[in-house]
């Protein structure tokens, strides 16, 4: 089983890896793709004359503040537009594709986290009402069952956040569930961004790295959105993911090459 996260919060062109997934699908690989969407959360809110949140945590993450109105926007956005697009392009190439969100059978589930610790001009703080959550648990036997079936799941954020008795839909970051699924699946991941893999700090391109332990050690070289799929990976690794790849979603054949060896391999 093959993990395909898709590469979304810039404008990278996911139809070479569609061509692939369907190519792997054809030739009988059971594959999951999943994907993200925050640019088109961003795009959107602002047609909508909205402003996106980002917040700070006191360790140097940045990430979105998810209030309420955000919260329907990103419904609307990741399995509404981003994740029926997904799908309607891997049927028309043959490929028998299901959308589902976290929520969905309650494929993904957790704790919701309301309460976040911030940096407010250099200040500690807790904002409150934030909708995200922190993924616990994988419905292997719902993947399991598609996939058996001829399926292909398509998966988003968000995910079934547990709160206080309540499911509500929360935001869980895209790598992070690319992750979870890939090491709940004992799955290799493929992560598709905008660059060839991970820069070292002489800017040369990380290709091997053997072990989890050695992974550990380039964590300090990437930031932003790359020092969460270097989180990720380590988390997929370790859950049971036999291996784990970032490469150019834009490359010929970007799933397959990765798969024979292109981008930064772990593992
Ligand atoms: P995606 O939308 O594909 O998930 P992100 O924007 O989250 O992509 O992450 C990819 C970005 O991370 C790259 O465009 C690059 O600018 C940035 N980045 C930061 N540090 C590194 C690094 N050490 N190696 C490669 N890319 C890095």
């Amino acid at each position: 089983t093959v993990v395909v996260k898709v590469g979304g919060a810039r404008a990278v062109d996911p139809a070479g890896a569609l061509e692939d997934v369907a190519e792997l699908v054809a030739d009988g690989r059971d594959v999951v793709v999943t994907h993200g969407g925050s640019t088109a959360v961003d795009d959107t809110l602002d047609a909508l004359g909205m402003t996106p949140e980002y917040v700070e945590t006191p360790d140097g993450v940045v990430g979105r503040f998810t209030d309420t109105e955000t919260m329907e926007v990103f419904e609307m956005v990741l399995p509404g537009l981003v994740n029926t697009e997904l799908v309607a392009s891997l049927r028309s190439a043959g490929v028998d594709a299901v959308g589902l969100s976290g929520v969905d059978g309650g494929l993904l589930s957790g704790p919701r986290t309301s309460a976040v610790r911030v940096l407010d001009d250099g200040k500690r703080k807790i904002r409150r009402g934030d909708h995200a959550g922190r993924l616990e648990s994988v419905d292997t036997d719902l993947l399991d069952l598609l996939l058996a079936d001829g399926y292909t799941p398509v998966v988003c954020p968000p995910m079934a956040g547990a709160d206080d008795g309540d499911v509500t839909p929360v935001n869980t970051d895209a790598d992070g569930v690319a992750a979870a699924i890939a090491g709940a699946l004992s799955a290799t991941v493929v992560f598709l961004t905008d660059v060839p893999g991970v820069f070292d700090s002489e800017g040369t391109l990380i290709e091997r790295v053997e072990t989890p332990a050695e992974w550990r050690t380039v964590e300090t070289v990437a930031d932003g959105g790359m020092g969460r799929k270097v989180m990720a990976i380590e988390d997929a690794l370790s859950d049971g993911a036999p291996s784990a790849v970032i490469a150019d979603a834009g490359a010929d054949q970007p799933v397959c090459s990765a798969l024979d060896g292109g981008g930064t391999h772990v593992a």
